[in-house]
């Protein structure tokens, strides 16, 4: 216990304090199964303690002028970047994202969403005249509250930032409340903002489970919003917890992305599916986990999405380096193994990977980037999320049948189309049940917002729309 970092308090009212009541957990290093660092499992005073400190910063920190919210957010800004390599070293150690990936991609991603709020808040009227059909009415954009915010633990620092800085940027006060798989990075991003002087109580953290903090949060009178990332399962039970005090429920979910490569598009479209697949571990809502291939380049398709397989380095996490790195946990790692050998089961054509560690490896969360032709839809590998790093291919005839297996699904987060006829991009894009689509590679601007249809949420994160999301309009009519 000596060696493990101790990471046991909690930030609270501007203090890191104890918890109530001693429930210690380790965190494991998913590259070699050894804990890091333990933390605290919060119970129920201690969330009481930081939803009565978030509710008492809550008079005066909404009431604070745009330009005092904007400064505030650039010093967070400026700090974050001078913590990347404890916020990378934090986040590689406790999801396994591979030391280089760690810094660029994941704690690029928190900064890239501060930046963009940023950039969204300085144009954002909080005050707008409906419009010229409703003439004298205005919509004012006011604070909602207290309100919990709940994150899982695959890009741990995206998901943070997409809450906390536009919750605060609105006028809210809020509790944090990471996944306690990964809560290191939220511990080094709340030293952040312990370090930009924020008022007491306007941002406070408290580490702990779902059956715990995570439903005191959902459940508790003085919080009026929830803004939770995470599994559909939990999305549906955090739904039903809530609904007894009606909170504004926000969920970002699961996800089973289609992409369809149509004949005309390029080898490099496949290239960058399998790539963009396996990235992170398979570890992303938006990974494009179904690649529907049109039948006269679906034999040269599979086999360069094998290639690319076979070719995906998987290593520690602590050395540098373009590989990725283990998935999570031993319970994710179970979770995907039973799923690989269903598709085999199930008639699936393994093409590349397969169950079992990589070879040469011994200890560490390693699955071998996988993937599976012949795949029908309505196979497991096709209709569940598996998180891992594991591919599906489905063969397609026409422009129409495309478009039916890609809806063929609960989820309905994020779609791919790679053509090169605009007008048939355009048209597919349409019809595709999802909340983003993104075409040839063309990735999403940086005022875009992040969300779902059906099972994978009803949201929008990051952006203007993100901003939005943290606040109620309200309409006034007469106004002069
Ligand atoms: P999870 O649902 O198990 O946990 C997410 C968070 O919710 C954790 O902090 C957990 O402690 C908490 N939690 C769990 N049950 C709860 C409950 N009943 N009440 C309150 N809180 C509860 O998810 P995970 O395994 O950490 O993350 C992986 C999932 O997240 C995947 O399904 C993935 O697709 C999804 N995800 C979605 C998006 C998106 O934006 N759509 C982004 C990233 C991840």
């Amino acid at each position: 216990m000596s060696t493990l970092l101790d990471k046991r308090k909690f930030y609270i009212g501007g203090q890191w304090v104890d918890p109530v009541k001693a429930n210690d957990l380790e965190v494991i290093d998913p590259s070699n199964e050894e804990p890091v660092a333990v933390i605290s499992l919060g119970g129920q005073a201690d969330t009481d303690a930081a939803v009565a400190a978030a509710k008492a910063a809550f008079p005066a920190w909404s009431q604070i002028g745009k330009a005092e919210r904007l400064a505030y957010a650039e010093k967070i800004a400026e700090i974050y970047q001078s913590r990347a390599e404890d916020m990378a070293w934090a986040i590689s150690h406790e999801m396994g994202a591979p030391q280089d990936m760690a810094l660029s991609s994941q704690t690029g991603a928190g900064l890239f969403h501060i930046q963009t709020f940023i950039t969204a808040f300085k144009d954002f009227e909080f005050l707008r005249p409906l419009g010229d059909h409703a003439p004298g009415t205005m919509i004012a954009w006011e604070p909602i509250g207290v309100v919990g915010l709940i994150t899982p633990w695959n890009w741990p620092m995206n998901q943070v930032t997409l809450k906390v800085i536009p919750a605060i940027m609105g006028g809210n006060t809020c509790v944090l409340k990471p996944s306690e798989i990964a809560p290191l990075s939220s511990i080094v991003f709340a030293e952040i903002l312990d370090e930009a002087g924020l008022p007491d109580g306007v941002f406070n953290l408290v580490n702990g489970d779902g059956a715990g903090v995570g439903t005191q949060l959902t459940t508790h009178k003085d919080v009026e919003m929830i803004s939770f990332t995470g599994s559909t399962r939990a999305g549906i039970a955090i739904s039903r917890t809530a609904a007894d005090s009606l909170k504004k429920v926000v969920l970002e979910l699961g996800g089973k992305g289609a992409n369809i490569v149509f004949a005309d598009a390029d080898e490099k479209a496949v290239i960058r599916g399998a790539k963009h697949c396996f990235n992170n571990s398979g570890q992303s809502c938006n990974a494009p986990t179904r690649m529907l291939v049109e039948r006269s380049i679906y034999d040269s398709a599979v086999e360069t999405a094998a290639r690319v397989a076979e070719e995906t380095a998987v290593a520690t996490a602590h050395q540098p380096g373009k590989h990725i790195g283990p998935v999570v946990s031993k319970q994710q790692w179970d979770k995907i193994q039973d799923l690989i050998q269903k598709g085999i089961d199930e008639g699936a054509r393994l093409v590349a990977g397969g169950p079992g560690l990589p070879e040469g490896v011994n200890r560490g969360y390693f699955v071998r980037p996988t993937v599976f032709a012949d795949v029908r839809n309505d196979m497991t590998v096709a209709q569940q999320e598996i998180f891992g790093p594991v591919l599906s291919i489905l063969p397609f005839d026409s422009e129409e049948e495309a478009v039916e297996i890609a809806n063929d699904t609960p989820y309905g987060l994020t779609n791919y189309v790679q053509s090169q006829d605009g007008e048939r991009r355009n048209r597919v894009a349409r019809q595709l049940r999802a909340g983003m689509i993104e075409m040839n590679g063309e990735a999403r601007g940086a005022g875009s917002a992040f969300g779902g249809v059906k099972a994978s949420g009803r949201a929008r994160e990051g952006g203007v729309m993100g901003l939005e999301e943290f606040m109620d309009s309200k309409f006034i009519s007469g106004w002069d």
